[in-house]
């Protein structure tokens, strides 16, 4: 056990040395700069930025949508069929900060499972996921407290198939989630969190604390920030897997990315059960990443919560 544990640390520290250097390749984000909040870099602008945006303005059937009764019996589908999906843990992960969202990926290849889920015929391999606060799809007009987006992509035709799970603050932290807190604590080297503390677990609890960073229409993280890498040895699905019964049931709809390019033909897939976030961890994103969830798209016509 001793020796494992030490080759486990071994790896780590060499993983971070190394990362250290593999930021500085990391290219910058492509396009122009956008944002959340900005008069002319924020939601209501993102289709004016540049050509390749356009669909952000121009797209029917944009995300994210609110589920209700409405989108039920229009473009929304509940499957209560099981999703066909090949899950193992993930191997040599870096979680970070990349200007938008705290974002998990690795390097596809050799040294990692390809996980992968079905919809028809088609298979898509997860690329990475990451996360908004507050969530970005509504259920009946209401906000979850964070949304995780499971990125899948067909190596084919490169379309995207996402899975959306709504997060529920708990007191109690979620293994699921250790990074969080781990990369907020390297973002701020020992700093105390920007995030002021929070009442207990309410409903309002990411409204309290976003509401420093909405009045202040920026986001909390420096720049300095994208530069940091927290190494992830493994990343094991199990616990989220087995707790949303493997992905189902579930919502399903056709809809778009929901940052630019907001590119369209995305096949959706949001959890119909929430799964929990620490409050600690809900704080450490909030901390790191802000408001970054896109408004609810009524690009189908129908009722809006704008
Ligand atoms: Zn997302």
């Amino acid at each position: 056990m001793k020796f494992i544990l030490s080759v486990v640390i071994a790896t780590s520290s060499l993983f971070a040395a190394v990362s250290a250097h593999a930021i500085v390749k990391r290219a910058p984000p492509a396009g122009p700069h956008w944002d959340y909040s900005g008069d002319k870099t924020g939601p209501d602008h993102w289709g004016l930025l540049d050509p390749a945006y356009v669909t952000c303005e121009s797209g029917m059937q944009q995300s994210p949508v609110d589920i209700n009764k409405e989108s039920l019996s229009r473009f929304v589908h509940c499957a209560k069929k099981a999703l066909t999906f090949d899950y193992k843990p993930v191997k040599d992960a870096v979680a970070h900060f990349n200007g938008h969202t705290v974002e998990i990926d690795w390097t596809p290849g050799a040294k990692t499972h390809n996980n992968s889920i079905a919809i028809g015929k088609k298979q898509y391999n997860l690329i990475q996921f990451h996360f908004h606060t507050p969530s970005e799809h509504r259920i009946n007009g209401r906000h979850a407290d964070a949304e995780l987006h499971l990125v899948h992509r067909n190596p084919v035709d490169k379309s995207l198939a996402v899975i959306g799970v709504l997060l529920q603050a708990q007191a109690r932290n979620v293994p699921f989630f250790h990074y969080l807190t781990a990369l907020q604590k390297k973002v701020h080297a020992d700093k105390h969190s920007a995030v002021a503390a929070a009442p207990g677990t309410t409903s309002a609890i990411i409204e309290e604390l976003l509401k420093d960073s909405v009045c202040a229409g920026t986001q909390p993280t420096s720049e300095e920030a994208t530069k940091v890498d927290y190494p992830l040895p493994s990343v094991d699905f199990e616990p989220l897997v087995r707790a949303l019964k493997g992905f189902t049931p579930r919502w399903e709809y056709s809809g778009s990315l929901t940052t630019p390019p907001c590119s369209e033909n995305v096949a959706w897939n949001v959890m119909h059960d929430p799964y929990p976030i620490g409050l600690d961890q809900l704080r450490a994103l909030v901390d790191l990443q802000g408001y970054n969830a896109r408004d609810i798209e009524d690009s189908r016509g129908g009722s809006s919560h704008k």
